[in-house]
C-alpha cells in the first residue's frame, strides 16, 4: 500500500474510488497521526471525534472522504471557534463559513481546528494563546505564521490539505517555511463569510497542499461568487482550475523577475541561488524572462502595517465580553469591557489595537491612515503597470528560511519578515508560494509567483509545470 501519510489528494481519491480503503479507515489513520505526532508539532487546537466528522459532509464529490483541517479563524458549525485567543474561549459557531460549507458539499472532511497566531496576527505562530506550533523540518524553528498550524499539518503528513488565511503573508510564508504549496487568491475570489475578520480589506482564505494539482482542486471547490453573504465577493463563476494542468507552460509566457526584491539587502544568498535556478528552469521550459522593479516595495509594507492595524482595531472592538466568549465580571459596565479585553487579548493583539486606534484618531488619521491608502493606490498602480509587460512576477516569499523559535523579539523585525508578501496583499492580486529547494541545513525555500487580478489559472499552470520538472514537493521531513 502507498505511504498514505504523504499521499496526495489525487492518490487518495484513486484509493477510495477503487475501494482499497474506506473513508472511515482513512480518517482513522490521520487522526492517529495527530495523536502520535501533534504533541511535539502543536498544529491543532482540537481534533474532533471521528463519527461527527464522517457525518458532517456529503458522501460523494471531488473531495469525498478526504480529510483536511481549517485554521481556527474559520467558522465550522457546532464547533468551537477561538481564533487562538483566550477571549473566545468557549464560543461555539452556529454556522459554517462559505468555504467550509462548499468543501463539505464536495465531500471533504474537516477533522479539527488548526493552531495559528491569535486573530491571525503574526509571522511565527508564537502568538497563539494556547501553544506554539513547531516546524517539522526542525522542531526548534517556527513554521511561520499566522497559519502555522494548517501548514505544519500538511507538511508533516497529518492531512493532505488545509485552509488558512492570508492577510499579509500568512499562507505564503508558512508554506515557504514548511515546503508546501500555498495559494493566496485574488481579494474577493473566496468568500470571507464565516471568517473572523482581522483586516477586512486584506483578508483572504487560501489553501495549503503538497501539490499544485491538489491546491487547484480544493480552490475549485471554494472559489466564486457569494455576494448574498459577502458583499466584497467577486461575481465570478466557479470553474475547474485543474483542467490546464498538463505539466506545460503556457505558450509565449513572459515572467518578470522583481529585481529590487530578489536582490534586496538582507535576502539570504541561498534563497537567491534557489530562485535563480528556478528562473533558469522556467526559461528552459520556454518562458521569456524580463527584469522588473517594484519601486514602492518598502513603503508597501508600511502601508500594510497601518491599514491592517486600523482595520484590526475596528474589527476587534466587538469582543467586549457581552456577546462572545470570555467575560470578566465587574460592577460597572465600562470596567467589565476593559477587564475582559485586558484578560482576553494577548500582547501582540493589544499592541495592534492601540496602534490601530492611534492611526485612526482625530488629528492623526490624515497623517497615517489616509497616507497609507494613497500608498496602497501607488502599489496597485505599480503592479498594473508591471502586468502590462509581463504575465506573472517572480520574487522571494521571505528574506530568510524558517528562524528559531524565540529569536525575533522586536515587532518591527517581525514585521520585516513580511516585506515581500504584504505588497501583494495591499495590491489585492493573487500569488502562490511554490517549493523551490532547500538550504544546506535542509530548510525549505519557497518562490513566490504573483499574477494580475483573477489570474489563478495561469498561476496554477505555471507552478505545475515547474513542480513537475523539479519535484521539490516530494521531499518530506524526517521522522514522520
Ligand atoms: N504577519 C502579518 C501580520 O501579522 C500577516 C498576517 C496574516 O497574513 N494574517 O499582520
Amino acid at each position: 500500500m502507498k505511504n498514505i501519510a504523504f499521499a496526495t489528494i489525487k492518490e487518495l481519491r484513486e484509493m477510495l474510488d477503487k475501494k482499497e480503503i474506506s473513508a472511515a479507515e482513512l480518517l482513522d489513520i490521520f487522526i492517529k497521526r495527530f495523536d502520535q505526532f501533534d504533541p511535539e508539532l502543536g498544529s491543532a487546537l482540537e481534533i474532533f471525534d471521528k463519527e461527527s466528522v464522517l457525518g458532517s459532509a456529503a458522501k460523494s464529490g471531488p473531495l469525498a472522504g478526504i480529510p483536511g483541517i481549517a485554521k481556527d479563524v474559520i467558522a465550522q458549525k457546532g464547533r468551537a471557534l477561538t481564533c487562538a485567543s483566550k477571549i473566545l474561549r468557549g464560543f461555539v459557531s452556529t454556522f459554517d463559513a462559505t468555504a467550509v460549507a462548499r468543501i463539505k458539499e464536495a465531500g471533504g472532511l474537516f477533522l479539527g481546528r488548526a493552531n495559528c497566531d491569535e486573530f491571525a496576527m503574526g509571522s511565527s505562530n508564537e502568538n497563539s494563546a494556547y501553544k506554539n506550533a513547531h516546524n517539522p523540518w526542525d522542531l526548534s524553528r517556527v513554521p511561520g505564521g499566522s497559519s502555522g498550524g494548517p501548514s505544519v499539518a500538511v507538511a508533516a503528513g497529518l492531512v493532505p490539505w488545509s485552509l488558512g488565511t492570508d492577510t499579509g503573508g500568512s499562507v505564503r510564508q508558512p508554506a515557504a517555511f514548511c515546503n508546501n504549496v500555498g495559494l493566496l487568491p485574488t481579494y474577493g475570489h473566496v468568500s470571507r463569510y464565516g471568517l473572523v475578520a482581522y483586516g477586512s480589506s486584506l483578508d483572504k482564505i487560501g489553501v495549503f497542499s503538497r501539490t499544485v494539482y491538489d491546491n487547484a482542486l480544493v480552490f475549485s471547490q471554494i472559489a466564486g461568487n457569494d455576494q448574498l453573504k459577502d458583499s466584497s465577493s467577486l461575481p465570478v463563476n466557479p470553474k475547474d482550475y485543474t483542467s490546464l494542468l498538463n505539466g506545460k507552460l503556457r505558450k509565449d509566457l513572459v515572467l518578470g523577475v522583481v529585481s529590487n526584491a530578489l536582490y534586496a539587502d538582507g535576502v539570504d544568498p541561498e534563497i537567491v541561488v534557489a530562485i535563480e535556478q528556478a528562473i533558469e528552469e522556467l526559461k528552459r521550459q520556454g518562458a521569456r524572462i524580463k527584469h522588473v522593479e517594484l519601486p514602492v516595495l518598502l513603503y508597501a509594507n508600511s502601508a500594510y502595517t497601518i491599514i491592517s492595524r486600523a482595520e484590526a482595531a475596528s474589527n476587534l472592538a466587538k469582543f467586549d465580553g457581552v456577546r462572545y466568549g470570555l467575560r470578566d465580571q465587574a460592577a460597572v459596565l465600562e470596567q467589565m469591557y476593559s477587564k475582559t479585553r485586558h484578560k482576553g487579548f494577548g500582547d501582540e493583539v493589544r499592541r495592534r489595537i492601540l496602534v490601530g486606534n492611534y492611526v485612526l484618531s482625530a488629528g492623526h488619521a490624515a497623517e497615517f491612515y489616509a497616507n497609507a491608502k494613497k500608498v496602497q493606490n501607488m502599489v496597485q498602480h505599480d503592479f498594473a503597470k508591471i502586468f502590462e509587460e509581463v504575465d506573472l512576477c517572480i520574487m522571494p516569499v521571505t528574506p530568510t528560511p524558517a528562524f528559531k523559535i524565540g529569536c525575533i523579539t522586536s515587532s518591527l523585525e517581525m514585521d520585516l519578515q513580511d516585506i515581500f508578501t504584504t505588497p501583494i496583499s495591499v495590491a489585492g492580486v493573487p500569488a502562490m508560494s511554490v517549493p523551490c529547494g532547500f538550504t544546506k541545513s535542509k530548510l525549505p525555500i519557497g518562490m513566490q509567483l504573483v499574477g494580475p487580478h483573477l489570474s489563478e489559472e495561469l498561476l496554477f499552470q505555471t507552478a505545475h509545470a515547474y513542480e513537475q520538472a523539479t519535484l521539490w514537493h516530494t521531499m518530506h521531513p524526517q521522522g514522520y
